[in-house]
């Protein structure tokens, strides 16, 4: 018999598991605790079940827990985890302290289905989603880590670790649900950000879902014929539905969208580059987010220069676009945006 993960049945049909075995639904409630409050990776530890209904459950259950394999700490705090899976894959995911917060980046998908020419992580064919007890792990992971190293629980997530999460939208958005339920992590909404390089459709479905979370998109060029060269599915998805899905999300949800860019030399560090992002910023309120690169062991793509950058930051402000530039964290253990991608062999301990 293969065994189902007992964190696939939500609330009620654990209840309802204990009920059809002439318990009482009170159990359910329990183990539920067990599972999505205490994180229990065993029946063993549920101290306050029998050790006949342990016993039982084991024989028709197992728990699907993740485990930290690995964790690198960086020069600047940040924290890489290898995390395995119970079928023996490996995902990565990202503490980022700063003075006054700590985000969790974290991963959706195993490997990625999108092929962004620039990101180490499309370099693995996508294997699998994530179930949505593998992404909410992640998350408890790293509030323990935040708990034990910075004295102070987790404040915000991003999902921007491996994978395309809307891609996998259904099980992000379970997992999302347990991270802000009051009986899981009781986390707001608005401190998670979901990041897409632009699905259209899924876009819409995210709107019409009345979702309380906030959305990035990585953008990095809204002109098409650059789009494409960089981020084939472009071609699948031109700026144009792109543009009228977030104006859809706006109208929808009143939350402003933050475009991620990175700028690169001879892609796009010209007038017309900085023009086309202006125009694209307009028909919704938006801020921009400029990121650093960082390099993956490709030539096509560097860095661009101190003044382009600049030349950005002052043409967006100058049409009062809100505009960060963002220095990347956890570099030297290839932990910052775009470098996931297993590269270290993760042994087992
Ligand atoms: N698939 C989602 C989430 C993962 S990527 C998305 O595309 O948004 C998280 C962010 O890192 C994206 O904005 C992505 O464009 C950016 N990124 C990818 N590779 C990068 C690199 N080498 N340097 C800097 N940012 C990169």
């Amino acid at each position: 018999m293969i065994k189902k993960d007992i964190r696939a049945l939500d609330k009620e049909a654990l209840r309802a598991f204990f009920v059809s075995q002439g318990q009482s639904a009170f159990r359910g409630n329990q183990v539920y605790e067990w599972l999505w409050q205490k994180g229990a990776h065993s029946f063993e530890t549920m101290t306050n079940i029998s050790k006949e209904t342990r016993a039982f459950l084991e024989t028709h259950f197992v728990i699907n827990h993740i485990r930290v394999d690995q964790m690198q700490r960086s020069n600047d705090g940040t924290i890489k985890n290898a995390v395995r899976l119970h079928d023996n894959l490996v995902v990565e995911s990202v503490l980022i302290p700063t003075k006054t917060r700590t985000t969790a980046c974290v991963s959706s998908q195993v490997g990625c289905s999108l092929d962004c020419k620039f990101c180490a992580t499309s370099r693995l064919k996508r294997m699998r989603n994530l179930q949505p007890d593998e992404i909410y792990d992640q998350v408890v992971a790293i509030d323990q880590q935040s708990r034990l190293y910075f004295n102070r629980p987790l404040s915000n997530i991003v999902f921007m670790g491996m994978g395309e999460p809307l891609m996998n939208y259904n099980n992000v958005l379970k997992a999302i649900d347990k991270i802000t339920d009051p009986e899981g992590l009781a986390m707001s909404p608005k401190r998670i950000i979901v990041s897409t390089s632009g699905v259209p459709k899924m876009i819409r479905k995210m709107a019409e879902d009345g979702v309380k979370f906030k959305l990035a998109v990585s953008l990095h060029s809204a002109i098409d014929s650059v789009r494409t060269s960089i981020m084939p599915f472009n071609e699948t998805f031109p700026l144009e539905q792109l543009r009228q899905a977030l104006q859809f999300w706006y109208e929808k949800t009143k939350s402003r969208i933050t475009y991620e860019y990175v700028v690169w030399k001879g892609i796009n560090d010209n007038k017309a580059a900085i023009d086309a992002l202006v125009e694209f910023c307009k028909f919704a309120p938006a801020k921009v987010n400029l990121i650093e690169y960082n390099p993956i062991e490709d030539g096509m793509f560097s860095q661009a220069s101190q003044a382009a950058i600049e030349a950005y930051v002052n043409t967006l402000e100058r049409h009062n676009i809100t505009c960060t530039v963002r220095r990347s964290r956890g570099k030297d253990i290839d932990a910052a945006c775009g470098q996931l991608a297993n590269k270290k062999d993760v042994k087992i301990n």
